[in-house]
């Protein structure tokens, strides 16, 4: 089967490496030239484990290319994904559907053969319909349907989620697409994915259903995790003891320091201004936004208390070491990472910030201009006054704190995702706190 991706990004990039390793015939279509020179040339715009050995096999076999040219491109394919970013827009929250209707617009202009028309990216409900005008308007001859697929990859597992998933959902309303969609993911039956077919608004408001509902839970251990800190509870506890009831579950369960990534904060919003389009409040998303917007930055505040209790003294002119950037391990994404929000209340504060991360730092730099980025996690901790957790890459896990308590200036240590034993820590000399742990 022929598929055309447009957009070459996280989402579009790791589903069409994995539909040629399927079997199909898949081309990566991007606006962005320089990232497209760099697909031809076997580097890797985005840090994805296992993604660089994905491609390099595809194109091997010739079952994957990479063009910026969409005209050419999609002709002759049967399938057109459109993965385009759908980020908050400036100002309202409301999601920015500029790049998906272009991408119709171009479509709608190319099209030659028969194809459906699948949008992948995080879309509104409606948006099915919308794109459905725009290429009828301007291509009224041409036979397609427009057709709803959200994707529910997680960046860090990302190829992992796409080829084992939980579920596929499918928007579509005619048989004709059914069947088309079938055949795309048709290898996926193997592993008995089951693939969900439901109304296209559906197949909208289900991706934003679970973007809310996994932020929800994110946000119920962090209060839980606070309460935990006044009341002598241990947070990890409580989570363990209410996951393994299975009607709760005990996945993101971990309290921490807020959500961040290119997904659940803008889609929570957007999420919000649907409601509000409709006059249907979602009032428990209205209250887990604004609890994990303020969450990030009481980081930064924890810290300071931290460096008080320990009695290093108030944070101006002293030199605090972050490690991990991003905003979640195994990614190089910066977008919306609780970092930033740190970094600023920190810097607020008069601080000086080093930081170390081990895939993030190049696109962090421009983010936060005014911290210095270290070589490795030793190097940030030199002469710290403080030593900050912020993001649980595995080497941060295994980091070696006896060795990192010589190099730092005092012994603080803030770990905001309870990934040290406290006891040790603690046995070790630091002044040591975590989240909902006493
Ligand atoms: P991204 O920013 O990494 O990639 C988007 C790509 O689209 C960019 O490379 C951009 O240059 C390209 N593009 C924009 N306009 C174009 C055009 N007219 N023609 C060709 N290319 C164009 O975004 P992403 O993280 O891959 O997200 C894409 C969508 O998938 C979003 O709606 C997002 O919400 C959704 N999503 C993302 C994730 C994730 O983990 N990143 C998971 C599930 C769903």
């Amino acid at each position: 089967m022929k598929i055309a991706m447009v957009g070459s990004g996280y989402v579009g990039l790791v589903s069409g490496a994995c539909f040629a390793d399927f079997g199909h015939d898949v081309v990566c279509i991007d606006k962005d030239s320089s990232k497209i020179d760099r697909l031809v040339a076997g580097v890797m715009p985005i840090y994805e484990p296992g993604l660089a050995e994905l491609v390099e096999t595809n194109v091997k076999a010739g079952r994957l290319s990479f063009s910026t040219d969409l005209a050419v491109s999609i002709a002759g394919a049967q399938a057109i994904f459109i993965a385009v970013g759908t980020p908050s827009r400036r100002g309202d929250g409301h999601a920015d559907l500029s790049y998906v209707y272009a991408v119709a617009q171009e479509i709608a202009d190319g099209l030659t053969g028969p194809a459906v028309i699948v949008t992948k990216s995080t879309v509104p409900v409606g948006t099915g319909d919308e794109v459905e005008r725009i290429i009828r308007e301007r291509a009224p001859g041409a036979q397609f349907a427009v057709v709803s697929n959200p994707e529910f990859l997680r960046e860090g597992a990302a190829i992992g989620d796409f080829k084992r998933p939980d579920r596929i959902v499918v928007g579509a309303e005619g048989e004709w697409e059914r069947g088309v969609m079938s055949e795309v993911y048709r290898p996926l039956f193997l592993n008995r994915a089951p693939l969900l077919f439901t109304g296209r608004r559906s197949s909208e408001l289900i991706k934003y259903a679970a973007n809310a509902f996994l932020a929800t839970k994110i946000t119920f251990i962090n209060e839980m995790a606070d309460l935990c800190e006044k009341v002598g509870a241990d947070v990890q506890d409580v989570a363990r003891g209410i996951g393994l009831d299975n009607r709760i579950g005990s996945k993101f369960l971990h309290a921490g320091p807020g959500y961040g990534g290119s997904c659940f904060p803008k889609d929570t919003l957007a999420l919000l201004k649907t409601a509000e389009d409709y006059a249907s409040p979602v009032r428990i998303i209205e209250a887990v936004v604004r609890v994990n917007d303020s969450r990030k930055r009481a980081m930064g505040r924890k810290v300071i208390e931290a460096m008080a209790d320990a009695g290093v003294g108030e944070p101006r002119g002293r030199r605090i070491a972050l490690l991990g950037l991003t905003f979640k391990p195994n990614t190089d994404d910066m977008r919306d990472a609780p970092s930033i929000a740190i970094v600023r209340a920190l810097l607020d504060a008069g601080a000086e910030i080093v930081a170390y991360d081990p895939e993030g730092m190049e696109a962090a730099a421009p983010l936060m201009p005014e911290i210095t980025m270290a070589s490795s996690a030793y190097e940030a901790a030199e002469g710290a006054d403080a030593v900050v957790l912020v993001t649980e890459w595995d080497a941060f896990r295994g980091i070696d704190l006896n060795r990192v308590a010589q190099l730092v200036k005092s012994r603080v240590l803030v770990d905001l995702r309870n990934v040290y034993n406290p006891e040790e820590v603690r046995a070790a000399g630091w002044h040591y706190s975590s989240i909902g742990r006493q």
